[in-house]
């Protein structure tokens, strides 16, 4: 198996290459050269644990790596950072389940790729014989800075920058990210949104004088972003970890379709779904969920991709994005891995911000289903679900259940489904709490934390008590354009 760019069908790497370098050229996205059936049965499948399972589904994908070297990077990744042995939970809640993918170090799903991408990283480096120390770029709306900070503060052969919206992002993900410890990272706020940040990124990688002039010292840049395959394939495991578990609960009988829901930004989540589904699990509709930054939902319904519009600041922050990256990789998949006519595509949307698919195309994205929610309806539906049921969800979850339920509202649709749950709601307690009562609105943060406790009746997660009284590590602000002065200061 090898990766091949979407923008170049001349530029092939292995999975180690492709992992390494994060970012094809001109900006490419990599994709497998096509997507690999399972080859053990579902049956198989629902006796094993998470860790296996994991292996079974990046062993098909990552070829180049030995038995020995994948499953060391997944036991080193899967392992009491987690804070439940099944890893990814699946709880069964007003008529549908849902995938807690939140029970890592940093408690959003990010944990289930940035835990494993530095051991993926650093194996891939050394099959390379790469002598460079690996500098991350990151840019975040939120969630994935600190994932990417936890796994990879104090990694040898490695450094880490995250930049992230100032003022996008919620308070205890700000404190999450400017505590972190660890000589090898830095954190800065950029006077910019999360789109700004991640073109500012996007940027570095192709600017080929920074590039090299950074090789002189040492160091060659490499991405944690969900456009590494390095992230998509390891998020792939758990679509198929949840059909199993419903197969091997009796929820379902081997072979039963069934949909799934997932709250979306940057499309990485729900195309590790589609990528399941067309390795062999029986998904019918994936059901894209946005917020009022709802660029996919107009996509879905028009076939027109148009990111001229007015950049919501929303509850659900890590969805914020108007420019969601991994499409790329369906709108290549969709155009019969055609190179050329993705990269037309791609060069109208750098250049006017919008671009129109044909209708061939879009018969083929006949299983995606789009829709969004607003706060006020993400804020009602955090309230109703707890005040039918006493579970509590984070208001990125409550957007895919929103959605969910307009969906059977409006098609009927009994199929069991599973709904992402993305975030613990410890991590935008604020939102939560304050959906859930106004009278909230003035408590104090970790007032807010101890209440949800007791509300939900769940322990308050190590990553909220750390935070607690940690001290400031990071206070650097910079401007869009002052990103790569930001980095070369650090690497000197
Ligand atoms: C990143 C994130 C999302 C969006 O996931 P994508 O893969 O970017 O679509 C949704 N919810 C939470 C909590 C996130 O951190």
């Amino acid at each position: 198996m090898n990766f091949v760019s979407t923008r170049n069908d001349k530029e092939v790497v292995t999975a180690s290459q492709g992992i390494l370098k994060g970012l094809a050229d001109n900006s490419g996205l990599y994709v497998p050269q096509e997507i690999p059936r399972l080859d053990v049965s579902i049956e198989e499948l629902s006796k094993m644990s998470y860790q296996d399972v994991a292996y079974n589904v990046m062993k098909l994908y990552f070829t180049d790596f030995t038995e020995d070297e994948l499953r060391n990077c997944i036991n080193n990744a899967y392992d009491d950072k987690f804070d439940t042995k099944e890893i990814a939970p699946l709880v069964s809640c007003d008529k549908s389940y849902f995938l807690e993918l939140f029970h890592g170090a940093t408690i959003a799903f990010k944990d289930m790729a940035l835990s494993i991408l530095p051991h993926l990283m650093i194996t891939s480096a050394r099959k390379n014989n790469v002598e460079n120390d690996i500098v991350i770029l990151t840019a975040t709306s939120g969630d994935t800075g600190k994932a990417a900070l936890a796994g990879f503060a104090n990694v040898k052969g490695t450094k880490i920058v995250v930049f992230y919206p100032d003022g996008g992002v919620s308070r205890i993900q700000e404190l999450q990210m400017v505590t972190t410890k660890g000589d090898n990272t830095k954190v800065v706020a950029i006077d910019g949104n999360f789109d700004e940040a991640q073109t500012g990124v996007k940027k570095m990688f192709a600017d080929t004088n920074l590039n090299e002039k950074i090789g002189k010292m040492g160091y060659q840049f490499s991405s944690a972003n969900s456009i590494n395959i390095g992230r998509l394939i390891p998020q792939v495991a758990y679509y198929v970890y949840s059909y199993a578990k419903l197969v091997d609960n009796n929820e379902i009988s081997n072979g039963d379709l069934i949909n799934v829901c997932v709250p979306t930004g940057n499309f990485g989540n729900i195309l590790a779904a589609y990528y399941a589904k067309n390795m062999g699990i029986p998904i019918a509709k994936l059901i894209c969920a946005s917020n009022e930054n709802k660029v996919l939902y107009d996509f879905f319904k028009t076939g027109t991709y148009d990111k001229n519009r007015e950049f919501k600041l929303t509850n659900s922050p890590s969805m914020d994005i108007l420019i969601s990256s991994n499409l790329e990789r369906l709108i290549h998949m969709c155009a019969g891995f055609d190179a050329k006519k993705n990269s037309e595509l791609m060069n109208q949307l750098a250049t006017t911000g919008k671009y129109e698919i044909t209708d061939d195309m879009k018969a083929k994205l006949d299983d995606f289903y789009g829709d969004f929610a607003t706060e006020e309806e993400t804020a009602k539906t955090i309230r109703e679900l707890y005040d039918k049921t006493g579970y509590i969800i984070d208001t990125h979850t409550a957007v895919a259940k929103c959605v969910y339920d307009k969906y059977t509202a409006k098609t009927g649709d009994t199929t069991k489904t599973v709904i992402a749950s993305t975030a613990s709601p410890f991590k935008f307690t604020r939102s939560v709490m304050t959906a859930i009562d106004s009278k909230y609105d003035s408590w104090d943060d970790f007032d807010l934390v101890d209440e949800l406790s007791k509300l939900g009746n769940v322990e308050i997660p190590n990553a909220i008590k750390e935070i607690r009284d940690a001290n400031i590590l990071h206070d650097n602000k910079c401007s869009v354009d002052g990103m790569e002065e930001a980095v070369t200061s650090f690497l000197k």
